[in-house]
């Protein structure tokens, strides 16, 4: 029986960048918020010097900061008709734990979304034809927010990170060195781009040779000390390449630590409580308001926390298995296409170009989270698809994210072809090549199908009896035929680069969940304009229980060919801004926009 503890005015559940957004934005209305995050307390450079934050077999291998599967984990399965068995280790994407969540370990490759992106649906359709969207059993559409509407959030988010870039559009003009085909932003980067490496530089010349437009990756990786407008300070990062799957121990990294920890932690209203792992969100008997959610703490024992309003914030797959869990909204049902809850579920597709030199010292172990020059010529609708036999797109980037060579030469496997996996040829091969080789990486959309989606597994149970979150997902022809076209580009600029030779690696077959790819899982509490097509409205507040609010890449339609986060952070500040303006005031479902 759960112990029930005083009403708070807003409950926050999990504590990563959604979560302590979310905090800061709220704090100031005086109200009293409580966030429930169920692993331990870290402060980034207390707990993670740079003495020992440099081990790889601890944070990579070990996967010292990531959700231990052992106690919770999901299911998965690439198709109805198998059967989906526990991820019983970390592979394909790598779930978040602990105050401050993915964010201490990733990368702070920050990008938005093309204006075009969020209208998925009815762009596509108007260019090429209705056919064109719902061919392979897609199930996209358009997100009911705008590129304009949110263009003010990604600007609060690039400064609340000192986001390292060059502008391509300001104001609708067009710049020299940036991204052409960006959205236009009111505003510069907050800060210069990183100073190129190497490498990066000969694949920008390249890539312009052959017709394409490099710019700086945008990072969120300090290019000079920074200080944002919360007061937090940044030092200027020292390219050490423990950024991805690493906390940073020297305040380089963008992350919730260091950008708004030192501010929101001075908030008197403001409590944080670690060890408690969120079970169930409670309704009333009506089913249309959340009353308080049941937790369990590090000693087993449970507890009701009541609340005013309650914002999920546990990263996409912990959220949506909370609603289908608590009875929110009604479950997806793949045969009927019914149902919301658990519908959309997408990824990313990614594969790889490696380049071999003998005369260039390339020295991959200068390295930043998003440090490396990127072309966007064949992103979203950057390009005619007509004939093309898909829709969507990715970036092509060369990163110098990191040369760790245990991780990234063993584990990635960049030596030349028809050299083995192991032993004494394999040994020579990255001895020979681990200085003069590199990496170019697409990273493409993966568009929303009828078969992709969440559930609850009928047979597996977590330790708390509740059934395990299922996943089905598999890539389907669109992203094939997408991510075979990126990687041909990928080749032409790698051919351009004149290595010694070069090696091609397309993502062929179905998804897998043993390799790292990305943790740009998205979907199953999808936004939209109306509750027949969505779980939550442009505020990511549930169209079933005003009260409650779901944060998180859950809501997007379908997953773009970007990194996902800063367009997480701008629909989190969008949200903010409208419980602020709107909800408080009168607590209810939100006018849309
Ligand atoms: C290795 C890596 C590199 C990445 N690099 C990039 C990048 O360069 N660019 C980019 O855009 N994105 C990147 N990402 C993705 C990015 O980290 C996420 O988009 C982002 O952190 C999501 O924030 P969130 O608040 O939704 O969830 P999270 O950061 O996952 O936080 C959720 C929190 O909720 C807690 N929680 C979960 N369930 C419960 C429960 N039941 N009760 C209580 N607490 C709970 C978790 O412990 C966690 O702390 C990367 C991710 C990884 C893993």
């Amino acid at each position: 029986m759960a112990t029930k503890l005083p009403e708070v005015d807003i409950l926050l559940v999990g504590f990563g960048w959604t979560s302590a957004i979310m905090a800061q934005e709220l704090a100031e209305t005086g109200l009293s918020i409580l966030a429930l995050e169920r692993s331990a307390w870290r402060d980034t450079p207390a707990d993670m010097a740079p003495t020992f934050d440099q081990d790889e077999l601890r944070y990579y291998w070990r996967q010292h900061l990531f959700q231990n599967v052992s106690h919770d984990t999901l299911t998965i399965r690439n198709n109805t008709s198998q059967t989906a068995l526990p991820m019983r280790r970390l592979g394909s994407f790598l779930l978040g734990t602990g105050v401050g969540g993915a964010g201490v370990h990733w990368n702070g490759q920050i990008w938005r979304f093309l204006p075009s992106d969020f209208l998925a649906k009815s762009h596509n359709a108007q260019r090429y034809g209705p056919q064109s969207v719902t061919q392979y059993d897609m199930t996209v559409q358009d997100w009911g927010v705008t590129y304009e509407e949110l263009e003010p959030h990604y600007d609060t988010f690039d400064k609340l990170c000192g986001t390292a870039g060059k502008a391509g559009n300001l104001r609708g003009q067009i710049q020299p060195g940036g991204n052409p085909f960006e959205g236009p932003r009111q505003n510069e980067f907050p800060a210069p781009p990183l100073p190129m490496t190497y490498a990066p530089t000969l694949f920008a010349k390249a890539a312009s040779e052959v017709g394409y437009h490099p710019f700086p990756h945008p990072a969120g990786n300090m290019s000079q000390p920074y200080q944002n407008p919360l007061g937090a300070q940044l030092g200027q990062c020292t390219y050490c390449g423990f950024c991805e799957k690493f906390a940073c121990g020297n305040y380089s990294k963008a992350t919730p630590q260091t950008t708004l920890f030192p501010s929101l932690f001075t908030k008197p209203n403001f409590t944080l409580k670690t060890g408690a792992e969120v079970l169930k969100i409670n309704l009333d008997s009506n089913g249309k308001r959340a009353v308080s959610v049941t937790y369990v703490d590090g000693e087993g024992r449970e507890w009701e926390q009541p609340a005013g309003a309650i914002l999920l914030g546990a990263y996409i797959l912990h959220n949506v298995r909370l609603l289908l869990l608590s009875g929110i909204g009604k479950p997806y049902n793949p045969q009927t296409g019914e149902g919301v809850v658990g519908k959309n579920y997408a990824y990313q597709i990614t594969s790889s170009v490696h380049v071999f030199y003998d005369d260039k010292i390339l020295n991959p172990f200068i390295g930043a989270g998003a440090l490396g020059m990127v072309v966007d010529d064949f992103n979203g609708d950057n390009f005619d698809h007509s004939g093309k036999g898909f829709i969507g797109g990715g970036y092509i980037a060369l990163l110098t994210t990191n040369g760790r060579p245990v991780e990234w030469y063993a584990g990635s496997h960049i030596v030349p072809k028809d050299t083995p996996n192991w032993g004494p040829k394999w040994k020579a091969a990255v001895a020979k090549n681990y200085l003069k080789s590199a990496t170019l990486a697409t990273h493409g959309a993966v568009m929303s199908h009828r078969g992709n989606y969440l559930d609850l597994d009928p047979t597996y149970r977590d330790i708390y009896g509740r059934p395990m979150l299922r996943m089905t997902f598999d890539y389907t022809d669109n992203e094939h035929k997408m991510s075979d076209f990126l990687t041909d580009r990928a080749t032409d600029i790698a051919k351009a680069m004149r290595p010694r030779e070069f090696r091609a690696n397309p993502r062929k077959g179905s998804w897998s969940v043993v390799p790292y790819q990305t943790t740009h899982n998205t979907g199953g509490a999808i936004m939209g304009a109306t509750p027949q097509d969505s779980v939550v409205n442009t505020y990511m507040q549930s169209w079933d229980v005003p009260n409650l609010f779901v944060m998180g890449a859950g809501a997007f339609p379908q997953n773009p060919g970007y990194n996902p986060t800063a367009t997480v952070a701008a629909l989190t500040y969008r949200a903010a801004a409208a419980i602020k303006s709107q909800y408080l005031k009168a607590p209810g479902a939100l006018v849309q926009a």
